[in-house]
């Protein structure tokens, strides 16, 4: 998906998930950290955005391991919390940014190339519903967006 998309997903999961945590949804740092884990998997393709800011690492990603490889897989997750609790930061900065990158690799797999999430095993996950930057990925991402604001606005 685009990176507007990785952002709107990123926030709304990140709403949805710090109620549960015990966590403020809308403090403006927390939402940033959801943000910034949104966008971080494409570190691995030069041209995305957070790609193009990251040049020449981005590049060398790609270069070695591929676009959707180790960075959009599990691995990568577990190893970006357990490197952020090694470090000492807070459980609401870690639960912010490993919600956002969760919600970029859910994000993801709704497009047909899907996901290695178990990577480095070859076998692909994707429930695909719209190829990225189609005219379908904005009405994808509203809908999605719809559906949890609806949820949380039922049970409050
Ligand atoms: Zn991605």
């Amino acid at each position: 998906m685009m990176a507007r998309s990785h952002v709107v997903v990123g926030i709304a999961a990140w709403i949805v998930t710090a109620p549960l945590l015990h966590l403020p949804p809308t403090a403006p740092a927390y939402l940033l950290l959801a943000v910034a884990g949104s966008l971080l998997p494409d570190i691995d393709h030069p041209a995305s955005w957070v790609g193009r800011r990251t040049r020449p690492l981005s590049t060398g990603i790609a270069a070695m391991l591929g676009h959707r490889g180790i960075t959009h897989s599990a691995v990568a997750v577990v190893g970006l919390v357990m490197v952020l609790v090694q470090l000492g930061y807070r459980h609401g900065t870690v639960a912010a940014l490993a919600t956002g990158y969760l919600s970029h690799l859910a994000a993801d797999m709704l497009t047909p190339r899907g996901l290695r999430l178990a990577w480095p095993l070859k076998m692909t996950w994707a429930f695909p519903l719209c190829r990225t930057g189609s005219p379908m990925e904005p009405v994808i991402v509203a809908m999605l967006v719809v559906g949890i604001a609806w949820q949380v606005l039922r049970h409050g």
